[in-house]
């Protein structure tokens, strides 16, 4: 072996131990902070709520503290009858919102206030609300993902995994529809129940990603894996699915259907919960437009992704990032909320 091949060996195995010892303390920290974090939820009489799509590391937490690890209806319903007097929802703004809404005498936290959706960005209450003027006639529909002033503007609020049912019977009362602000999901919905609704122009910045083409090549590498999509996803998307349905609903998918394989639209955060439900089938991530030589998904949401262990300890710690609402419009949103909670409870 030459001088030089020597030296260069060194230098790798220099940079490996370099990065063995940088490691060796981050397995370490996480541990220890996640014993803090408990007792910080303990002091404060707290539970960490989480969405599907955060980080495995903060879905892993709630479940070890007895939060709740779920859907957005879900961790709504959680929300407004946990024992505990303040609840840490991690996930985005409305979630926050939204258990505010349920939950008014809890001190609602949330890691970060930037957590936000481009479905509640993309529907500023003043433009949805002049929308809906225009059509007085109307009944307002608006889905989970916005802002509590949108709500505070509708008849109902639905969430995917009961919007097909929901609008089936909203249909039977006659009037026409307002659906906002996902016109995917309202495209899906129209198309499964055969309402005419008029559809906000909204989206889903990681599930407008998904792409059929890239579904079909991947099933010529995995030929008998199901294909699982969620709403939010092109209606192109559902055509080729073998199931369409809410998170929830996926996970489930996963679980009973006879594939050992599925290609999954939605956001990867999903995996977590699936795996844990579906341990020995094989979860593969749906391709997105996204083709660089390092990346063939970019099915993660930048805002989910804001959500970690270190936001959490200081929001525990500082108590800052509270969700606060005014009464009288937080009042306005509880009715199109509560119907919704209501009719999820009897159907
Ligand atoms: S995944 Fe899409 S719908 Fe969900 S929070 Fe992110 S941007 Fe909004």
């Amino acid at each position: 072996m030459s001088q030089t091949e020597i030296a260069a060996r060194v230098l790798v195995q220099e940079h490996l131990a370099h990065k063995h010892l940088q490691a060796m303390p981050i397995v370490k920290d996480i541990a220890a902070q996640k014993v803090r974090i408990k007792r910080l939820l303990k002091q404060n009489d707290a539970s960490l709520v989480a969405h599907y799509y955060t980080d495995a590391l903060v879905q892993e937490l709630a479940e070890e503290t007895g939060g709740c690890v779920s859907d957005s209806l879900e961790m709504a319903r959680y929300g407004s009858s946990a024992a505990a007097s303040t609840l840490v929802v991690a996930g985005v703004h409305f979630m926050g919102e939204t258990a505010k809404i349920l939950s008014p005498n809890k001190r609602v936290l949330v890691p970060t206030l930037e957590a936000t959706c481009s479905l509640d960005i993309g529907c500023p209450a003043n433009e949805f609300s002049a929308f809906c003027d225009a059509h007085p006639d109307h009944t307002v529909v608006v889905y989970a993902n916005t802002s509590a002033a949108v709500k505070a503007r509708a008849d109902w609020v639905v969430t995917s995994g009961i919007a097909v049912k929901l609008m089936e019977h909203l249909a039977t009362k006659g009037s026409p529809i307002i659906w906002g602000p996902d016109q995917h999901l309202g495209r899906y919905i129209a198309h499964q129940t055969g309402i005419d609704m008029l559809l906000w122009q909204g989206s889903c910045i990681v599930h407008d990603e998904f792409k059929v083409i890239g579904v079909q090549q991947l099933k010529q590498v995995y030929p008998n894996a199901a294909v699982l999509v969620h709403p939010e996803s092109s209606y192109a998307m559902s055509e080729v699915a073998d199931f369409v349905g809410s998170t929830t609903q996926l996970i489930k998918a996963a679980q009973e259907m006879p594939n050992k394989e599925f290609i999954v639209a939605t956001d990867r955060g999903i995996f977590y919960k699936m795996q844990q439900a579906a341990p020995e089938k094989l979860l593969l991530e749906a391709p997105t437009a996204g083709n660089s030589a390092t990346c063939r998904s970019c099915a993660h949401c930048p805002w989910m992704a804001m959500n970690d262990l270190d936001k959490i300890e200081q929001v525990l710690l500082l108590g800052h990032n509270e969700i606060v609402i005014d009464e009288e419009l937080r009042q306005q949103a509880l009715k199109p909320l509560q119907r919704l909670m209501d009719f999820a409870a009897a159907n």
